[in-house]
């Protein structure tokens, strides 16, 4: 193993608190591998809670393992260094059980090199009794997890908290040899042995059936917390390497009523379960008892919408936390809310319009209006928080030209707002459009909907570029459309998928380059429009989304575009 990286990852475990350290004797070696570097998977709450939750089993020992970070590629090479635990620095291959956290369709490619790095077949027909089973979680694995089959051994549908102690026990009563114990996982709800499925496909290259075998379940169905305040959701490893790891974030909630017809997170956590004020309150206590816990972050699909939001307030504010939260809608914000956030600190306030016209808003349910964001501005100043950053999408169904050059406008009037000076005389300093290109995701009433084109994309983002141009203080910052591609390709890809993924893994994660070589066409997976009688490679799972309804919105939403101009 490489010193260098070794002196790097105890001077990491030094700077963080709450790391929790178990003797390995007798105990079932689980490795929590986030696929992205330290910085990015530190950040991320689910992941920190598994990594409580698996240690807190007391017959479990769980240490986290992450993507080295790019600069540390050439002395992983020089050194061979697999990939290891930042707790003990044991090889990933030590472990029993790998156990991937995947929150992005982008880490897949990440996870299978890390794999690879650690020696580990990437296939599971190559592994045999000595390797580790891996697995997967996180909300990749019950949006579509199809890519990703080949190389999973198991993979956990639903929400973790309850099914990690189950699976544990299963493991404890049984675990002889792989097989074995892969029947018995089957008999287990929300576990997919994807081994145990085999898929044919038509002539035309959609999926014509997923059929089911030796005792595995016809439909797969996800499993969901019943009970919300049974589990604290919390992140209690900090760590100055990370971008909330100063503070403490805490879930409010599972889900969102909101139903924007993009947006996977508003369909597949339903139905919407908040924490009780009670719960939260006992939380946000043992947060204020540690001695360095000032700063508290919300977390939840819509922390706005949390309906005893007032009361929690008081709660974090009588504790004598500063309060945090990423991103809010413009029209469930009040003055309270704002305000709470100035005083804790709030430089910039994120909200999502998601579109520069009311009109393709409603086409995407995104029911927001232009009074509605200019109301936000208003308050972000008399509060006086200097910036304000919105994120938008391009490349939406139903979107015109005229959506696309409305983003700008729309900033421009969002400026004449802005541009005013709060109540200690203080100028307003920046509005930031951050662009996204819209992906089709599954278990959305988008699911059916094409992936724009790059180029349009990459067009659309000149005109908001231009438009946004003689503004000084506006910013315009926006991901790559070809990342989207390749996220378009990945959320809604099928088991052949795969092929890519691996082939990507041998190019050491070249995608562009595996993207040319692959014999495969991504455009069948990403431009095409889909038909609502099309098979989908992910409709072997029940999230407790049901199909009518997403045709319905579908439909709808085809219903709201822009009247074609007649002659
Ligand atoms: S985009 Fe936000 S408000 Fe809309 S469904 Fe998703 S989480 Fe809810």
């Amino acid at each position: 193993m490489s010193w260098t990286l070794k002196k790097k990852a105890q001077a990491r475990l030094a700077q963080e608190q709450g790391t929790i350290r178990k003797d390995w004797g007798g105990k079932v070696p689980v490795a929590l591998v986030y696929p992205n570097t330290y910085a990015v998977g530190m950040s991320n709450l689910g992941f920190q809670t598994i990594y409580w939750y698996l240690n807190q089993l007391p017959d479990v020992v769980c240490e986290r393992v992450f993507l080295p970070d790019p600069e540390d590629a050439d002395e992983l090479r020089r050194t061979s260094t697999p990939p290891f635990s930042l707790e003990s620095l044991r090889s990933l291959s030590d472990f029993h059980m790998v156990a991937f956290s995947i929150t992005y369709e982008g880490d897949y490619i990440n996870a299978l090199r890390l794999l690879a790095l650690a020696g580990i077949p990437l296939r599971t027909a190559d592994r045999g009794p000595h390797d580790p089973l891996v697995l997967m979680g996180g909300v990749c694995a019950f949006s579509n997890p199809e890519p990703l089959a080949p190389f999973m051994d198991f993979i956990v549908v639903g929400e973790g908290e309850e099914l990690v102690g189950e699976l544990i026990q299963a493991y404890r009563e049984g675990y002889r040899e792989r097989q074995s114990f892969l029947d018995r996982l089957v008999t287990i709800p929300g576990i997919y042995v994807p081994d145990r499925y085999g898929v044919s496909y038509q002539p035309d290259g959609t999926v014509a059936a997923v059929l089911p075998r030796e005792g595995a379940s016809a439909i797969v169905t996800k499993r969901r917390l019943s009970d919300v305040n049974r589990f604290e959701t919390i992140s209690l490893v900090k760590t100055p390497h990370a971008e909330y790891g100063h503070m403490a974030l805490l879930e409010v909630g599972k889900g969102c009523g909101r139903g924007c017809r993009f947006c996977l997170e508003g369909q597949v956590y339903r139905p919407v379960r908040h924490r009780s004020v009670a719960s939260l309150t006992e939380t946000v206590a043992k947060i204020a008892k540690d001695a360095d816990g000032k700063r508290i972050g919300l977390v939840g699909a819509c922390v706005s919408d949390y309906p005893w939001i007032g009361d929690l307030l008081k709660v974090v504010e009588d504790q004598g936390l500063e309060l945090s939260i990423s991103s809010l809608r413009a029209d469930s914000l009040t003055p309270d809310l704002v305000a709470a956030l100035a005083r804790g600190g709030h430089r910039t306030l994120t909200v999502a319009p998601e579109a520069g016209t009311e009109r393709l808003r409603r086409a995407i349910r995104k029911v927001i209006t232009d009074e509605q964001l200019y109301a936000a501005c208003a308050l972000i100043r008399r509060h006086g928080i200097p910036n304000l950053k919105c994120y938008f999408m391009i490349g939406q169904p139903t979107e015109t030209l005229e959506d696309v050059e409305a983003i700008p406008d729309l900033a421009q009037r969002m400026l004449e707002r802005l541009r005013v000076l709060d109540p200690v005389g203080k100028p307003f300093g920046r509005l930031t459009l951050s662009i996204s290109s819209f992906v089709p995701k599954p278990w959305t009433p988008f699911q059916w909907a094409p992936f724009d084109t790059v180029e349009s994309l990459q067009n659309k983002l000149e005109i908001i570029k231009r438009g946004a141009r003689p503004f000084s203080n506006v910013r315009v910052l926006h991901e790559n459309p070809r990342e989207a591609a390749l996220q378009a390709l990945l959320a809604r890809g099928d088991r052949r998928v795969g092929d890519f993924l691996e082939l990507a893994t041998r190019l050491e994660g070249d995608w562009r380059r595996a993207l040319r070589e692959w014999d495969a066409d991504a455009a069948f997976y990403t431009t095409r429009e889909r038909s609502i009688d099309e098979r989908l490679p992910w409709d072997h799972f029940d999230v407790g989304v049901k199909k009518s309804g997403l045709i319905r919105e579908w439909e709808r939403a085809g219903a709201e575009a822009a009247p074609r101009p007649v002659g």
